[in-house]
Parts: structure tokens; sequence; C-alpha cells
């Protein structure tokens, strides 16, 4: 698809909130990675949260890790736009950057779950963008979470149990894509991207420019 040019567009308008939601192992996440790498205009929320770094992760890249005194002291500063218990530990969203990155036209993805994605929409519904990715089938996922050899057999019965109640959410999302090749998934989450961006009533700094076109 040829690219609108998102410059002159982001410009004209205030930033999307683009979340993206799926139990963990549908693809999210490699998802939120090619969206990032392809698109210079959308910028990564990096959540704050108690559990432990997994091999590989990196501070203030996948997340902010953070002990629970830490987490705590947050709430009572007001610094999430929201926060939700997931796994047994905390995850939130900080508030600092995104709210006056917003007004200036920065787009922010948020890899996050059903519980924020509902607090997020009832805060700011004009911004929100909710795009729901399901796997193909519960085997499916169940084969990709063993693949990932990154938990144990515990937790990955517990994640399988946690994508059926996570899945029943899916009715509180705009869109929703089905990760059977990641390619195509990728391409269509972009689509709704690029198609959101381009939505009339977002684009409220266009008026003078259509007024003249008017005559
Ligand atoms: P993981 O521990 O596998 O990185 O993430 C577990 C779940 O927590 C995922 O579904 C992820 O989307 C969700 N999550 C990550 N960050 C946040 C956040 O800031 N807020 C909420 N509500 N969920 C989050």
């Amino acid at each position: 698809m040829a690219d609108q040019p998102e410059k002159i567009d982001a410009l004209q308008r205030r930033g999307l909130m683009f979340i993206l939601s799926s139990p963990s192992g549908a693809g999210k996440t490699t998802i939120s990675r090619m969206l990032l790498d392809a698109d210079s205009e959308l910028k990564l929320s990096v959540s704050v949260t108690t559990r432990t770094p997994r091999p590989g992760e990196v501070e203030g890249v996948h997340y902010h890790f953070v002990d629970d005194a830490e987490f705590d002291r947050m709430i009572g500063e007001d610094d999430f736009y929201e926060w939700a218990h997931v796994f047994g530990h905390r995850y939130g969203t900080p508030k600092r950057r995104i709210r006056a990155a917003l007004k200036e036209g920065q787009d922010f993805l948020f890899d996050i779950d059903w519980q924020g994605t509902q607090q997020l929409f009832q805060k700011d519904q004009q911004d929100v963008v909710r795009v729901f990715i399901l796997p193909p089938s519960l085997e499916e996922l169940h084969r990709r979470l063993e693949a990932r050899a990154t938990d144990s057999a515990d937790v990955i019965e517990s994640r399988m149990e946690r994508a059926r109640a996570e899945i029943s959410h899916w009715d509180g999302y705009d869109y929703v894509v089905i990760n059977d090749d990641v390619d195509v998934c990728f391409g269509k989450v972009r689509e709704i991207l690029q198609a959101e961006r381009m939505k009339r009533q977002r684009q409220t700094g266009l008026i003078p420019f259509v007024r003249e076109l008017m005559g």
C-alpha cells in the first residue's frame, strides 16, 4: 500500500492511541515489533510492570521493571493512565510524555490487555483505536506457547486458561484480525492504522486547507 504523506498528516491531527491486545502467544509482540520497525511515526508506550524481566528483555525498551513499592508510589502519585493485575503481576501505562505528545500529533502503540483497553477507552474515546488479534486455533496457540520455551509447563497452562478468558473480551474492540500468517496479519493491522489516521473527524487541522481548496 502506498504511504500517505504521514508527516503532513501528523501535523494536522491529534495522535492516535493504537491498542493491540491478544492472548499471549497470538503473535501480538511480533506484530508490534513489525509495526514499530515499519512506521517511524509510531512510538511504543513502554509499560511499567512488577514482573521480573525475561531473558533478552531490556529495561526501558520492553518495560520499566519496578518493585511493588515503586508501583504503589506511582499509583499514589497518579502516574498511570491505567493499570491492571495480569498473571499475578501489575502492569500500568505511565502518563508522562504521552498526553503532551498526543496533542502534538504523536501516535502511540499500546500492547496492553482488555482491562487496560477498557480504561483507556473510557478516558479517551476520541483517540483510542482498539485492535484484537486472535490465534487461528487454541491448538496453534498452545503450540506457539510451547515453542517459545520461556515459560514452564504450569505457566503455559495458566496462560491457556487466561487466553480463553481474554478472548471472551473480543467484543470490546473495534477491529479483530486472525493471525494465521504473520505477514498477512501485519499487513492488515497496518492498513487499519493507516485508515484510522485518515479519518475525517481526526483531521480537523485540514479545515483551513479544504476551505482554501473550495475557494
Ligand atoms: P507479558 O508479561 O507477557 O509481557 O504481558 C502480559 C500481559 O500484560 C499482556 O497481555 C500485555 O498486553 C499486558 N500488559 C502489558 N503492559 C500492560 C499495561 O501497561 N497495562 C495493561 N493493562 N496490560 C498490560
